[in-house]
């Protein structure tokens, strides 16, 4: 056992290189990175993190400040499962899975990191240890970006190695998406993957109407059509269109996932563990996941990702289900580049046979793969020096 003895929040705001739009956040001109950094009394320290699309940081913030580091002081920071509980239901009546979800993911993760140092094992030794190598996609926040820019930016990803490719749809007009994703598959050939991502911006019936137009060039997945929190309009567009759907960046506890999975509407589950609870929260998901047979892939910062969508394997050995491949998305916020260890990718082509025999059977020879780090707790260390000129003063 030992004490937290501080716990010390910090929020910055993160110019993008260029303003990003999708169907229903409007523009980005920047991302928010709140970091949150717990010291225990036997001096190890850890740092975790959640970010936004630019509003919101100060809430989160302050609940962390003015409700949770008070409530925290003093507990013990090795018992992270029993803190993740906790702070949930300290926050529960004003939090439940809004400001709160971000603010106890924050800190869960810097509990984590706490927990490899002291373990001396990286993050994905810790959720399971199943491979160090994951499929990864680039996921683009394209949906202003002219045809011509847009297969440019495509083109741009398959340069760095990119095998998956996933664009916005959500245009006013279906052909006008249907132009685009033509466009697109025509760009990446027939053997890269593809998918497209609504950010629920249609009704249910224009959904199948998408999806059925999307069916022609064979998409991997269709990205929130609609709304997270209708569960059963999900499986009638599934039953609908047999098109796979995913989701789950918009849910951020476990019974709004519980509710997904018993719908039966997703095909893939993509857990942000920036906003549905941390790594704790993460693996939660994931197992309940797994029960169902949906693969577990992930939304945004992909440098903590890559080391959960790799490494996890069911907590219980008894379910003995068969591993399920989840993909990594490589997010446009990138929040990697300011860290020590920006994503590294590669292909199996590229790994040793030891580790090529842990990648995934299903994915082909060429399929783009993140690379989990290998150092000791969580593996992201912000490089600070890059980031201070974008801290708020509070
Ligand atoms: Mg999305």
């Amino acid at each position: 056992m030992s004490r937290i003895v501080s716990i010390q929040p910090r929020l910055f705001k993160v110019p993008l290189a260029e303003v990003l739009v999708d169907a229903m956040h409007g523009t980005h001109t920047h991302f928010e990175l709140i970091t949150v950094t717990v010291a225990l009394e036997n001096g190890v320290s850890g740092t975790g993190y959640t970010y936004t699309g630019g509003r919101g940081g100060h809430a989160i913030m302050a609940m962390i400040t003015h409700d949770l580091v008070p409530y925290l002081t003093g507990r013990d920071g090795s018992d992270v499962e029993a803190l993740y509980e906790a702070m949930q239901w300290h926050m529960h009546y004003v939090g439940r899975g809004g400001v709160l979800s971000f603010a106890v993911s924050a800190i869960d993760i810097a509990l984590w990191d706490i927990r490899g140092k002291t373990q001396q094992r990286p993050l994905w030794q810790m959720v399971g240890g199943h491979s160090r190598y994951c499929a990864a996609y680039s996921g683009g926040i394209d949906l202003d970006y002219s045809l011509e820019r847009l297969v440019q930016s495509v083109e741009g990803y398959l340069h760095q190695g990119m095998t998956a490719v996933k664009i916005k749809v959500g245009k006013p007009s279906l052909e006008e998406d249907l132009r685009r994703v033509e466009a697109v598959r025509r760009c990446i050939g027939d053997s890269a993957t593809l998918m497209v991502d609504a950010n629920y911006a249609l009704t249910e019936a224009e959904a199948i109407d998408a999806a059925n137009g999307f069916r022609a060039y064979n998409i991997l997945w269709f990205e929130e059509p609609i709304i997270a929190d209708h569960y059963a309009a999900y499986r009638r567009i599934s039953d609908a269109t047999g098109v796979p759907l995913a989701g789950g960046e918009n849910m951020h506890i476990i019974y709004e996932f519980e509710h997904a999975f018993e719908a039966g509407g997703l095909s893939y589950v993509q857990p942000d563990a920036s906003n549905c609870g941390g790594i704790t929260g993460w693996l939660q998901v994931a197992n309940r996941a797994v029960s169902y047979g949906i693969p577990v892939c992930s939304h945004g910062m992909q440098e903590l990702h890559v080391s959960l969508v790799a490494g996890f394997s069911p907590g219980d050995p008894a379910a003995s289900m068969p591993h399920l491949a989840g993909w990594l998305e490589v997010h446009s916020f990138p929040i990697d580049t300011y860290t020590h260890r920006p994503l590294v990718i590669t292909n199996k082509d590229a790994l040793e046979p030891d580790d090529r025999a842990t990648v995934h059977a299903s994915l082909a020879e060429s399929t783009s793969l993140g690379v989990a780090p290998d150092s000791v707790g969580t593996g992201v260390e912000f490089n600070w020096a890059s980031l201070e000129p974008h801290e708020v003063a509070l």
